[in-house]
């Protein structure tokens, strides 16, 4: 079992801002500090759900301490959660941790982005797990369930 270490506020407000993160203030209201960043027009944005409680710089009580790394996409105004990566726990090594499920998210969000828009509805496409693999699938279908996809492997 890793050890669990204490993660500075200050630290990790450093590092999140080195990669182009900025602090979501108004969700501070959750107990939590969490951190945006948006990417091609703002069609696709990655929150770090950080853990850290504000002022302190503790973490959340053991069950609820892990770091996690969601994708968001916008379809008709709205912010939709599309997916999230492995939860990052804070024990030694969890910068690197972090910055592979960044990257995860980054490229869920990219493989769509290539792909130009769903043909059906030209709503903005994405990366998603299915139980047969990775696939591209439109970000529309929880609003009218465009059913659209694409494996991602035959590209
Ligand atoms: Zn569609």
């Amino acid at each position: 079992m890793a050890t669990y270490v204490r993660i500075e506020q200050s630290e990790f407000d450093e590092w999140m801002q080195a990669h182009d993160f900025f602090c979501l203030n108004e969700d501070q209201v959750r107990q939590e500090l969490v951190y945006v960043k948006t990417w091609h027009d703002e069609t696709y944005m990655i929150k770090v759900f950080s853990s850290i409680v504000p002022g302190s710089g503790t973490g959340r009580a053991v069950g609820k301490d892990a770091i996690r790394v969601v994708l968001f996409v916008l379809v008709a105004g709205e912010y939709h959660p599309f997916w999230k990566a492995k939860r990052v726990h804070r024990v030694q090594g969890w910068k690197s941790n972090l910055i592979h499920r960044i990257s995860d998210a980054e490229i869920m969000g990219l493989y769509g982005q290539t792909q130009y828009n769903c043909p059906v509805c030209e709503s903005p496409l994405v990366g998603r797990d299915g139980r047969r693999g990775p696939f591209i699938g439109c970000t529309n279908w929880s609003v009218t369930r465009c059913g659209y996809t694409r494996d991602m492997r035959k590209r």
